[in-house]
């Protein structure tokens, strides 16, 4: 029977385990469950528990008769075709798939959002006596997430963003809600300034492995694939999510693109031809603390409750989606 490797329990592996592959299937992931990143400024604001932004992959893969290997790989020998895990037990398959997302470079001291259980642990731990937070980063993770800790803390909260990252009509709704929420812009690099905690979202790093695997990847060590999400050098290989390139047409690495590539990799698994290209406008939402948010698609933004009542739902609904 053919020997079938998931690596990394991210958003594409969990909808292919739900929708079935064949053959003798094995997913190694370090966590029993995925947590869903649309919705972690939620939770860190207190709008939602745990249970309810996690996606339970250990029950996934009993439903679906997938064995579940609690742990990371290491290596990935891809002209050998195996993986070897850091617990050192290795690996044969005949198909990999590799959904394993990106890493950040948070320096020593910073607490890292990703991955997401051990930043989960921390803030739980120390939210309660906080005075000074600093959030790096320049992107939608960090404007949410410096405005889910200021909603839910009486510290004073800084966002370092040493970048523009959004169009004119966008950073000027996104200035007044940090501000609304009392966060200070600074539009520089963060230097160690002093701060009970901070909280790094800055960057998306490939994993140091898939560069050492022989398979293709893009210059920033990537995995690049082609329109079918196979592996440009070893099409026995598919990448999705954060991990991939799409060597046609690059795209930002989001939990958007990340979603879309979820039925594209599921088909193929399964021996479809079925083709992927990237929409050309993404829907950005964005919390801001309270439960109001920003909308942003096509060039046009919108905000208010009812920006955030859309948002919940859309993200309740496919967390939900995975439930039995
Ligand atoms: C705070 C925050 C908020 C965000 N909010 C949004 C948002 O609202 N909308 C949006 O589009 N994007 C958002 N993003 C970006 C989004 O998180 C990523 O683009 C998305 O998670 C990528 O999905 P993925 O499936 O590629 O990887 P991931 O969701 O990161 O999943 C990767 C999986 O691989 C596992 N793994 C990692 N290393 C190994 C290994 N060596 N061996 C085995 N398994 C491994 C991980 O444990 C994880 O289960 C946010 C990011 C952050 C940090």
């Amino acid at each position: 029977m053919r020997r079938v490797l998931l690596v990394g329990g991210g958003h594409a592996h969990a909808w292919v385990i739900r929708e079935g592959v064949a053959g003798e299937v094995t997913l190694v992931t370090p966590y029993p469950h995925h947590t869903y990143s649309g919705m972690l400024p939620g939770y860190v604001a207190g709008h939602y528990a745990a249970a309810e932004i996690r996606i339970d992959v250990a029950a996934l893969c009993a439903r679906a008769g997938v064995e579940l290997v609690l742990g990371r790989v290491a290596v990935l020998d891809a002209d050998k075709r195996i993986a070897r895990l850091e617990s050192g037990a290795e690996i044969a398959y005949d198909t990999a798939s590799l959904d394993v997302g990106a890493t950040s470079n948070a320096p020593d001291g910073a607490l890292p959002a990703k991955p997401f259980e051990p930043f989960m642990a921390r803030w739980e731990e120390v939210r309660e006596g906080l005075r000074c937070v600093a959030v790096v980063g320049s992107g939608a993770a960090g404007v949410e997430m410096a405005m889910a800790i200021a909603h839910r803390t009486r510290a004073r909260v800084v966002l370092y963003s040493d970048r523009p990252m959004f169009r004119a009509g966008l950073a000027t709704r996104i200035a007044r809600q940090l501000g609304r929420n009392g966060v200070e812009l600074r539009n520089a690099a963060y230097a160690g300034e002093s701060a009970d905690l901070v909280v790094w979202t800055a960057g998306a790093h490939a994993l140091p492995w898939l560069r050492a695997s022989g398979l293709a990847v893009d210059e920033r060590g990537f995995v690049l694939v082609d329109d079918r999400l196979r592996s440009v050098s070893h099409p026995e290989v598919l990448a999705a999510g954060d991990c991939a390139t799409l060597r046609s047409a690059p795209h930002p690495k989001s939990g958007v693109y990340a979603v879309r590539h979820a039925p594209v990799l599921a088909a193929n698994l399964r021996g479809e031809a079925r083709r992927y290209a990237p929409q050309r406008r993404a829907l950005a939402l964005l919390s801001c603390g309270a439960r109001y948010a920003i909308a942003d698609w096509g060039g046009l933004s919108w905000e208010g409750a009812w920006v955030w009542r859309w948002k919940d739902r859309i993200d309740r609904r496919w967390v939900e989606s995975f439930r039995p």
